[in-house]
């Protein structure tokens, strides 16, 4: 189990305690354990091997870390099963949705049966709760309106969530079945910026064996469906699993059609049907269906239908099956065309990583330069710099910087924008760093006026050379402030001012609509990771398909010149 699921799991400890009505010390001493562990910079399995264990974590005490010792060695805890048996079917998450705590999701079970999210939909439909003690109808209304919510936006993942965990199982089936090819499919194959269920497709001669290899596969909890064509597996970590199993003539088809999206399909469809042909799952026919022209291999599909391959990426039905007939698909951007990262901080402001271990990262990553750009004075919450301390720290940039023939330490900083569209200092000094990046953390709910006009207004300074996460977005938790973006890309033109594309799994902004919007008014971009560790800096990969999904070209994007180009052009 890694950090997370380690996290996720004491949280769930943490809600389990609650519903039972253990007392709120025991239930904060999980939760803070749950959050420490979360934002570990190593590996908890590494920490557990150390002299000190896992009692040298702080806010992990003595009885927490017993338990998750036995965890970590058997893959079981005692006192989590055990929790388990007292509480009934999925009761916790109940408690997930807004307007229901723990104390009426223990009153839900104990008066009305309610053991799981559908029961409670039931009786909210039977009008069953407003009857109890201290509810109503008002309070009714308001849990529905709370479970409405929580369907919508429930089971959506992150990008870093899925990618990983589809990752780990494609390895192990790769090494151990008799798999001929295997791929994601699905949002998550065309990385959208939330994926639904993780879709896995394999071709295979010998689909009994692949199933239960896959079903024994050793995160799976448990074993939802298993066929010769599709299984479905949970994870512990709560994932849902699908995998589909397909003889390899029919691979390629398959992939396409379970990739999607829907609209580019049915768009496909109609165009083969146009050719008179006919496309399925199970390959490119004649219409008669006795002849067939492809199914093996996805590009032949392309092909055959008189089209350049489509990368998984563009396939949404925006113009990509016009372009693919006209050969005017752009050459999307690759991670090798990266050539660095302009946006990473460190333990200076409120990073965890130093300089050396951030340059170290970057320079595995084959790296020409990773521009270090803490928060400065005014963000008082992330511990910005003032001037004397960025002094200070270009010094030891510029000592660093001396060891390195083909690597460089850019010197830059992420200046908060204020009400007025000012910034933490004044020009004179912002003329002293390499780069210059502003960005919005303050005044989220100020109107669009306001919010256009203090980005608008720091653009207009010849020194800002980035706006980061220009919507200020995080997603499932903060929708974006309003701004207005048609100006914000016509002054980002106007003035030459970057925009970021920030690669954070949970920000992605600005998403990929935005950039193909903007890229039609001749903008150009950052993509960063706005790194708080020097691991976050491999989050690269997350902002460069999202950078695909909006049709963008190594030429749009300015970490992929060579340094002394970038820094001319800044
Ligand atoms: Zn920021
Ligand atoms: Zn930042």
């Amino acid at each position: 189990m890694d950090n997370s699921e380690i996290a996720a799991l004491l949280n769930n400890i943490g809600d389990m305690l609650e519903i039972i009505g253990e007392s709120s010390f025991r239930v904060g001493a999980y939760r803070r354990a749950a959050n420490v562990i979360s934002a570990l910079p190593r590996d908890i399995n590494d920490i557990r091997g150390d002299k000190q264990g896992l009692t040298s974590i702080q806010g992990v005490g003595k009885g927490i870390a017993e338990k998750l010792a036995q965890l970590l060695d058997t893959g079981k805890m005692d006192y989590y099963e055990e929790l388990k048996t007292k509480l009934p079917g999925s009761l916790v998450e109940l408690i997930h949705i807004q307007g229901v705590g723990p104390k009426k999701a223990k009153l839900f079970y104990e008066e009305l049966g309610v053991e799981s999210v559908d029961d409670l939909e039931k009786a909210l439909q039977e009008h069953r709760v407003k009857d109890l003690p201290g509810m109503g109808v008002k309070t009714e209304d308001n849990i529905l309106r709370g479970l409405e919510l929580y369907k919508k936006q429930s089971g959506r993942l992150l990008l870093s969530q899925a990618v990983p965990a589809a990752e780990k199982i494609i390895n192990y089936l790769q090494k151990y079945s008799d798999v001929t090819e295997i791929s994601t499919a699905g949002s998550l194959r065309r990385w959208r910026e939330t994926i639904g269920d993780i879709d896995i497709l394999a071709a295979t001669n010998k689909p009994r064996q692949v199933a239960d290899e896959f079903c024994n596969y050793p995160d799976v909890v448990s074993v939802l469906a298993k066929g010769e064509t599709k299984c479905s597996v949970l994870l512990h970590n709560g994932l849902q699993v699908d995998l589909r199993l397909m003889k390899p003539a029919q691979f390629g088809s398959a992939l396409q059609y379970f990739t999607g999206s829907k609209l580019h399909n049915i768009h496909l469809r109609e165009l083969a049907k146009k050719r008179g042909l006919k496309l399925s799952e199970y390959g490119l026919f004649n219409l008669a269906g006795n002849k067939l022209l492809a199914g093996a291999d996805e590009a032949d599909i392309y092909n055959e239908l008189g089209l350049d391959y489509i990368e998984p990426v563009l396939r949404e039905d925006k113009g990509e099956i016009e372009a693919a007939a006209a050969g005017k698909l752009p050459d999307l951007i690759k991670l090798s065309d990266i050539k660095g990262d302009l946006h990473a901080h460190t333990q200076a402001s409120d990073g965890q990583s130093s300089l050396e271990e951030m340059a170290a990262f970057a320079q595995k990553l084959g790296y020409q330069y990773l521009a270090i750009s803490d928060h400065a004075q005014t963000l008082k919450v992330a511990h910005g710099l003032d001037l004397k301390r960025f002094e200070e720290q270009w010094r030891q940039i510029a000592e660093l910087n001396r060891q390195w023939e083909d690597f460089t330490l850019l010197t830059a900083v992420e200046l908060n924008i204020n009400s007025e569209g000012k910034t933490d200092f004044p020009d004179e000094v912002l003329a002293r760093f390499d780069i210059v990046a502003a960005s919005i953390h303050t005044g989220f709910t100020q109107d669009k006026e306001r919010i256009t006009y203090r980005t608008i207004t720091a653009m207009a300074n010849p020194h800002i050379d980035i706006i980061c996460h220009p919507t200020g977005r995080i997603l499932d938790r903060r929708p974006p402030y309003a701004i207005d973006l048609v100006q914000v890309f016509a002054a980002a033109k106007k003035t030459g001012t970057i925009l970021e594309l920030n690669a954070f799994p949970d920000r992605l902004d600005l998403n990929d609509d935005q950039l193909r919007a903007a890229k039609r008014y001749g903008v150009k971009f950052a993509i960063n990771t706005d790194a708080h560790h020097f691991g976050h800096l491999a989050n690269m990969r997350y902002g460069l398909h999202t950078a695909q999904r909006g049709w963008l070209t190594s030429a749009d994007v300015i970490n992929t010149l060579p340094i002394d180009s970038l820094l001319k052009s800044l």
